[in-house]
Formats: C-alpha cells, structure tokens, sequence
C-alpha cells in the first residue's frame, strides 16, 4: 500500500459518512467510537478508509492487529484451514489445530516455570478468558472472593464486569455485581501517593491489600484468586515497579491464593516478550489470552496449571471457542511473532519510546511517558506538579491525530496508548511522532 497517511477527503468522507448513518439506525449505540474511521482494507500498519484515504495505524484494532493487518502467513493459515474445514466444536469433538495451540500455549504461557505442564480452554474472547479463569479458581480452590485492582478492566459479561473497575458507565444500570469482589489500588507509579522512585519502592500499595482487604474485609483463607493486569491496559498503559507484582506473588503463594494474570492486552508480544509478566520475572498460576493471539480473529484462551484443570466434562465449555480457523491464525500468529514481529517490537518500541520522551522537553502537558515494546502510555496534565488530568486536552490529541491521519486511542481518564501493528517501522514511528508532536503544539 502507498505510503500513509495521505487525506484527500474532509473526514468523514462521502461513504464514510454513509456507513455512519446506517451504522446509527441499526447498530448498538453503546460502542465508543471517538472519530468516524471507517475501513475498507488494511496492510502492515496501513489501514485505508472507504473514501480512499490512509491512515497510520497506531491502536491495531485496540491491540489486537500484532502482526499487521492481514499478514500473509496468517491469510494462508486461515485460507488453507477455511478450505478444510470451517467447525467442528471443540466441546464435542476433536480436531488438531486446538491440540496443537494448546500444545504451542503450554510452551509459552508463564505459568508452571516453563515445564510446559499447562492446560488451556478455549473461548471467543477476553472476557470469556477472565470468565473462565475465575470458574476454575473458584473451582479449584473451593473458595469464591477474588480481589482485583481499581481501574483494571477485564471484560463486559457480568462475571469479568464485575472484577473490572475501569469506568463506572461500565457497571452503570447493571447491577448488583457478581458478590465477592475487593478492589485495591493499582500501582500507579507515576502518581505514587508516598512519591517513592522505583529502586526504593517496597510495593507499599499492596498494604491496602494485606492490612485493609485481608484484616477488615475477607479471610485471605477464603480467597480464590487476585486477577492482575501485568500492564494495566485500559486503565492508562500503566507501568507497575516490578516489587509491586513480586510481592504479589509472595503474598498470593503465602495464603494459597491463585494468581490469575489478565494478559489478554499485553500479551502476544505486545511488550517485546512473549508475555508481560516476564518483564516482572513472575510466574502466574492462570494467564488469560485474547486479542493479539489470533491477529484479528475471535479466540480466547485460559492457560492454567495442570494440577489446577481437573474439572470434569460439561463443568464448561463453549460451541464456537478455540474454532479451528481461530487455532489456525494462532499457530501462525505465534510462529511470526517469534520469527521477527516481537524483536521489531522491542527495536521500534524502545526508538519510538525514546523519541516520544524527547517530546517532553518541548511540551509540558506530557507528564509522562511509559511502557515496554509497543505497549506505551503518554499521560497528559496540566501542570507536571499537581499533575491535574488533561483530559479534554487528551480527546482533542485522538481527534487532532485522526485528522492527521493517525489512528490513536485514548487509555485511562488522561493518556494516550501507542499500541500499533507491531511491524511498525522506524520510518513509520517518525511520521506518528511528528504528527503527535504538532497536534500536542497545535493545543495551546
Ligand atoms: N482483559 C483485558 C486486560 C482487556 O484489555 C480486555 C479488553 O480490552 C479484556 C480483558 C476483554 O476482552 P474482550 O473485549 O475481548 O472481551
């Protein structure tokens, strides 16, 4: 495709505004689009409009897009398994893909300190993920309380809306929530209410949890799970210092509780590992995928502990999860992931990562930058003392860029995520810093 972005109509454009129009008579109202991008067809970290006009593409589809849009080797997967077969139902009968994908998750997840003695069950989707992760620590422990952390987001089904806490028009009209869920602080580092650097920090955040959780509120003996995002993804691309997700385990292991690690944004190489929680040196004892794992199609995966699986037949299922065309991009997404994508990740993450940071000396309003790979987070403020959320200022730099011709998404109340196609180039990183860097200066 030609090089991006290129706008040649007003935005929307004619058939943009079109679909638009018939999107708003017939389809659900509670999406959240922010700008009017209407796609007609995508390649790499290019993604052209139905008016002909092309766009940067730094969201992937909110981080599901990791190998770009429709990597051959992933198009052939899907093309050659469509050819074979589309179903079969994993819940009734077998098919070798799912064994296979399941056999590649247990080689990668990190869980069981890599001896591979791992199971997973297959879903459709994130929440399903977080579903099933809190089914089976439920299960297995014989306990039912699960904490999580404030502003995480684990999925929209009433089980995982319920262990999120990211935005209350989330939870707004629908409860009660599912029972037995404890919220604590995330570590949010950059606004650190001790104001400790990393190298000094002991993870004192994780009082609330021992001293506030576990004294006022639930015995940690009847605790299932802590659900954790090794990266918080919605809730602001935030970066914990390691001791936070250190101490975390100890604590979990300490009272037998399981750790259920949300690796459904940061996973799949989005952070230049295969999964954030390497970055933390830590191991889970579930991992919940989905997103990137299958490059765009639907597929969603809980990968736990053998010991940990040994609920019986019809204890759950799913008709359409892990379906064979799903397990087929899979398997090729995992194969380009380790043939280049994630170390592009890491070269262009740390380059576009270094130049975004350069940004800061020109532009106040970035209180800070932050992230692994190609999961980075840039926080607006007001003012770099208070740290006042710019808010408006966040939404007015998603529309500036879209103008521009860059696909960007808002995370958390005040920042912006870069989370494109991981087979973004250097030459590509420039152009997105560039426009970022005149919509920032356009603001004031
Ligand atoms: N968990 C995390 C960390 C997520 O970021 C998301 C979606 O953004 C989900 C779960 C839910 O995934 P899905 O939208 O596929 O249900």
């Amino acid at each position: 495709m030609p090089n991006a972005p290129h706008i040649k109509t007003p935005l929307p454009g004619p058939n943009a505004a079109a679909i638009i129009a018939r999107d708003r008579a017939r389809v659900s109202p509670s999406y959240t689009r922010d700008y009017p991008f209407v796609m007609a067809r995508g390649e790499g970290a290019v993604v052209e409009d139905v008016d002909g006009n092309l766009f940067l593409d730094s969201a992937a589809g909110i981080a599901v897009t990791g190998t770009g849009h429709s990597h051959p080797d992933i198009v052939k997967a899907i093309t050659e398994q469509a050819q074979k077969y589309l179903h079969m139902s994993g819940t009734d009968f077998y098919y070798e893909p799912q064994v296979k994908l399941a056999e590649e998750m247990a080689a990668i997840v990190p869980i069981a300190k890599g001896t591979g003695d791992v199971k997973s069950f297959f879903g459709n989707s994130g929440t399903e993920a977080v579903e099933a992760a809190v089914k089976l620590a439920r299960y297995a422990t014989k306990r039912f309380n699960i904490i999580a952390f404030l502003g995480s987001f684990h999925g929209r089904t009433l089980g995982s809306l319920a262990v999120s806490s990211s935005r209350a028009i989330q939870r707004r009209g629908f409860g009660p929530m599912m029972p037995g869920v404890f919220h604590a602080p995330y570590a949010t580092c950059y606004r650190c209410p001790v104001g400790l650097k990393p190298e000094t920090c002991q993870a004192e955040c994780l009082g609330f949890v021992e001293e506030q959780i576990m004294i006022h509120l639930v015995s940690p003996d009847e605790v299932a799970a802590v659900v954790v995002e090794p990266i918080q993804g919605e809730g602001g691309y935030v970066v914990p210092a390691p001791q936070f997700h250190q101490r975390l385990r100890a604590l979990t292991e300490k009272h037998g509780i399981l750790l259920i690690a949300d690796e459904v944004q940061s996973g799949m190489g989005r952070t230049a590992r295969m999964f954030a929680c390497e970055h933390f040196g830590i191991d889970a004892d579930i991992v919940t995928v989905a997103k990137g794992i299958a490059s765009g199609l639907p597929l969603g995966v809980t990968s736990a502990r053998s010991e940990l699986m040994t609920w019986p037949p019809g204890a759950h299922a799913s008709t359409f999860g892990g379906n064979p065309v799903s397990a087929a991009a899979a398997i090729a997404t995992i194969k380009v992931l380790k043939d280049g994508v994630m170390r592009n990740a890491e070269v262009v993450g740390d380059y576009l990562m270094g130049r975004l940071r350069a940004l800061m000396d020109k532009h106040p309003l970035i209180g800070d930058v932050r992230g692994r790979g190609l999961m980075i987070g840039v926080e607006l403020v007001r003012d770099r003392q208070t740290k006042e959320r710019a808010t408006t200022e966040r939404d007015r730099i998603v529309q500036g860029m879209f103008q521009k011709g860059v696909l960007l998404l808002g995370a958390g109340r005040n920042a912006v995520r870069f989370a494109p196609p991981m087979v973004l180039t250097k030459d590509q990183a420039d152009t997105v810093v560039k426009i970022f860097d005149e919509v920032v200066g356009g603001l004031s």
